[in-house]
């Protein structure tokens, strides 16, 4: 996973001053970086009973699609709010300040399947737990929670305790 980890590019005081941004788009677009992350996650989750790998947008997509892939299941898109044109459910969540919405299609998530959640990066938590909520509200059943990266500091864990959660890389202390 070290070699995983390099390919992350770190971009200080970005979207605000005092963040370190940890940016994957150097990991994919490295084709070994790209190879090594998805046959990683398909290694952990090829024997685990899974009805379809729901990803957070937007870089939850790239990830989580090519999984889904791999893992012969579907895709499902979990999205901010407006944007998906079918009938939707949503969950309101808040942010250090002031709140976001995530929204699936209300017909995307079969009665009581297995879903895998997956997005790039844990942080606070608060997206993945809301998505969470989400899938529930929708029917159907958390499997874990999977993120390339986790930022262990910013307690995201602790966010999301009712729910497995794995990630590939972790910046502890950095
Ligand atoms: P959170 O809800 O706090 O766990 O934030 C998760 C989302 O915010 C993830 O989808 C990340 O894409 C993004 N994010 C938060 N902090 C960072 C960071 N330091 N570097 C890169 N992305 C971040």
């Amino acid at each position: 996973m070290q070699d995983l980890k390099s390919k992350v590019r770190t971009i200080m005081d970005f979207p605000k001053p005092g963040i370190q941004f940890r940016d994957i788009t150097t990991l994919l677009a490295d084709p070994e970086g790209l190879k090594g992350t998805i046959d990683a996650l398909a290694d952990r989750y090829q024997n685990t009973e899974i009805d379809a790998v729901a990803g957070i947008e937007a870089r939850g997509f790239t990830i989580g699609a090519a999984l889904a892939y791999r893992l012969n299941t579907g895709f499902l898109m979990i999205r901010k709010p407006g944007k998906l044109p079918g009938e939707t459910i949503g969950i309101d969540y808040e942010l250090e300040y002031g709140s976001d919405r995530v929204e699936i299609h209300v017909d995307s998530v079969a009665k009581n399947s297995r879903i895998l959640m997956i997005d790039d990066l844990l942080a606070t938590g608060g997206t993945m737990e809301a998505a969470c909520r989400l899938i529930e509200k929708a029917g159907g059943n958390v499997v874990e929670c999977a993120f390339v990266i986790d930022l262990p500091d910013l307690g995201g864990n602790q966010k999301l305790s009712r729910y497995p959660v794995f990630s590939l890389i972790n910046f502890e202390g950095e």
